[in-house]
C-alpha cells in the first residue's frame, strides 16, 4: 500500500515536472469574480495582454460574477490545478469568510498563492444630478431621503459594499442597497440616474470624475490622491478614521505545480513592470506592490492577516449570510 503510495507521490511530481516543461501549451483563463467593465474587469485585462507575451499564449479573462466575488472563487477553488485558470481577486477574499455563514471555498486552504498585484483607493460618488455639492450636503440629502436614496453596490462581500456599510455606519443613516454582478453595471446605473451612489475603486472612476459624469464626495483613503489632488478625503471632511484602500491578490487552485506557479508569477511581475501599465496606475493612483508582497508567501500572509482583521469588525457589525 505504502508502495503504490510513494509511486503515485513520485509520478505526481514527475508529471508535474512534464507538464511543467510544457505550459502553457494553450491558452490561460484568468477568472475575474465580477461583470466585465468594472474596476477589477479593467485591472484583469490591462495585465492579461502583457501576462500573455511573457507566457507565450494567450490570457484569456473569464468574467464569473455574482454573490459578491464568492461564485468566481468558489469556481477556482474547483478548477483543474494545472495551471490553466488563475483567477484575480481583491480584499473580498479576506471578508468574504466572516460575511457567510457558509461559503464553498476556503481562501486559506484552497488556493495556491501568485502574489499581491496592486492596492487601489476607493471613491464616494453620486449621480451628476443629485441636489448635493459637498459631503455634509449630500448627508443632508440622504437623511431628508432615508428610505428613497439607493446605493449601488456589487453584493456582499465586494468592496462596494463594505464601503456603503462603513458610510452607513458612520453617518448613522440606512441607505437601501441594490446589488449588481459587479460595478461595472452599477456605474452604467448611476451615469443613468437610476441609483443615487456608489463607492468604487479609482481603476473604474477617476476618468468618470475627471469627464463630470459623475459627482464625487470623498476619498477613502486617509491622504489626498494625486490623480484627484482636488478631492477631499471623507477622513479630512469629518468621517474620522475613514480608510478603505483595496488590495488585489491573484491565485490559482490548490495544487497547482510549483514551476507552473513560478512561471505565472514570472508573468504577472513582467506585466506589471511594462512602463504604459505602470503609467496608466499612476494616474489612476494605484500602487504595485513591493518586490516582497508580489510573491506567494506575500499574497498568503497579507490574506492571513487581513481575515483576522476583518473577521472582528464585520461579526461585531452583524452583516453575513447564507
Ligand atoms: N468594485 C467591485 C466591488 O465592489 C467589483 C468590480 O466590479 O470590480 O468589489
Amino acid at each position: 500500500m505504502r508502495t503504490i503510495k510513494t509511486l503515485l507521490t513520485a509520478c505526481a511530481l514527475a508529471c508535474g515536472l512534464v507538464h511543467a516543461q510544457t505550459y502553457p501549451d494553450k491558452s490561460i483563463s484568468l477568472v475575474v469574480p465580477f461583470a466585465a467593465g468594472g474596476p477589477t474587469d479593467v485591472v484583469a485585462r490591462m495585465i492579461a495582454i502583457p501576462m500573455g507575451k511573457s507566457l507565450g499564449q494567450p490570457v484569456i479573462v473569464e468574467n464569473v460574477n455574482g454573490a459578491g466575488g464568492t461564485i468566481g472563487a468558489t469556481k477556482v477553488a474547483r478548477a483543474a490545478p494545472n495551471g490553466y485558470t488563475i483567477f484575480l481577486h481583491h480584499m473580498g477574499m479576506s471578508t468574504a469568510p466572516a460575511l457567510y455563514n457558509k461559503l464553498n471555498f476556503d481562501p486559506m486552504t484552497d488556493f495556491e498563492y501568485i502574489g499581491q498585484v496592486l492596492d487601489v483607493p476607493m471613491t464616494l460618488l453620486a449621480r451628476k444630478d443629485i441636489p448635493a455639492n459637498n459631503l455634509q450636503e449630500l448627508i443632508a440629502y440622504i437623511k431628508a431621503n432615508e428610505n428613497k436614496v439607493s446605493l449601488a453596490d456589487a453584493g456582499l462581500g465586494a468592496v462596494s459594499n463594505l464601503c456603503g456599510l462603513m458610510f452607513k455606519s458612520a453617518i448613522g443613516v440606512n441607505i437601501n442597497t441594490i446589488p449588481y454582478k459587479g460595478t461595472g453595471p452599477a456605474m452604467n446605473d448611476l451615469l443613468g440616474g437610476q441609483v443615487d451612489i456608489l463607492c468604487d475603486q479609482t481603476t473604474q472612476t477617476v476618468p468618470m470624475i475627471k469627464d463630470g459624469r459623475v459627482k464625487v464626495f470623498g476619498v477613502t483613503t486617509l491622504k489626498r490622491l494625486s490623480a484627484l489632488p482636488n478631492v477631499p478625503t471623507l477622513d479630512e471632511q469629518g468621517l474620522k478614521g475613514f480608510e478603505v484602500k483595496v488590495w488585489h491578490g491573484m491565485y490559482a487552485p490548490k495544487g497547482t505545480p510549483a514551476p507552473v506557479l513560478k512561471k505565472i508569477n514570472t508573468a504577472l511581475r513582467f506585466a506589471m513592470a511594462d512602463p504604459v501599465i505602470k503609467q496608466r496606475l499612476a494616474d489612476l493612483s494605484s500602487d504595485i506592490p513591493s518586490s516582497d508582497k508580489m510573491t506567494a508567501d506575500g499574497l498568503k500572509d497579507h490574506l492571513k492577516l487581513e481575515i483576522n482583521k476583518w473577521g472582528p469588525i464585520i461579526r461585531k457589525a452583524g452583516v453575513s449570510a447564507d
